[in-house]
């Protein structure tokens, strides 16, 4: 994969940017908050991009109108952590055990094909990092993309 120098800040505006029309014309709001300290981490930035638009198409087909999502950046010594929260229903238990194999969606036929996550969890490992998804305290359904802090 090809690695280069990312902002991962700057990567989520030109990656909301694909979105925002989507969210506008359906009410729902992206909310952004940047960790302005956050390093510059040699990664593959069109990768990150792919699963970050896997995870935020998630979120807006979750919530109706006037749902939130709430992205988040931040860093440890190690690692920068990207988390997209949303207001939506959640993820039954059930549901949550199944939601990282291929082709497993809960979504009408035509409206999901079920490789998102999938995808998602790949592309994670190959960057050397990780993902997390839990439900929220409050409702709502939350996943954190953690990539290693090298270079
Ligand atoms: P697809 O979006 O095509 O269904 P994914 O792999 O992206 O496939 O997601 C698998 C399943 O995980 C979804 O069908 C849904 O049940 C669940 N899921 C993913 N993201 C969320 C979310 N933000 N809120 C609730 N459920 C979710
Ligand atoms: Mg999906």
């Amino acid at each position: 994969s090809a690695e280069y120098d990312v902002q991962i800040n700057e990567l989520i505006r030109e990656t909301i940017s694909f979105l925002e029309s989507e969210a506008n014309s359906n009410n729902i709001t992206l909310n952004l908050h940047f960790d302005d300290a956050l390093p510059v981490i040699r990664t593959d930035g069109s990768q990150v991009q792919q699963a970050l638009l896997n995870l935020i198409e998630n979120s807006l087909d979750a919530v109706g109108s006037g749902g939130q999502i709430d992205i988040t950046t931040s860093r440890s010594p190690k690692e920068v952590s990207i988390q997209i929260a949303d207001n939506g229903p959640g993820i039954k238990p059930e549901v949550l055990a199944k939601i990282w194999e291929p082709f497993f969606t809960t979504k009408e036929p035509g409206k999901g094909t079920g490789l998102g996550l999938s995808i998602c969890s790949d592309i994670a490992h190959k960057l050397g990092g990780e993902i997390i998804a839990e439900n929220r305290p409050q409702g709502g359904a939350q996943f954190t993309l953690k990539l290693p802090i090298r270079g």
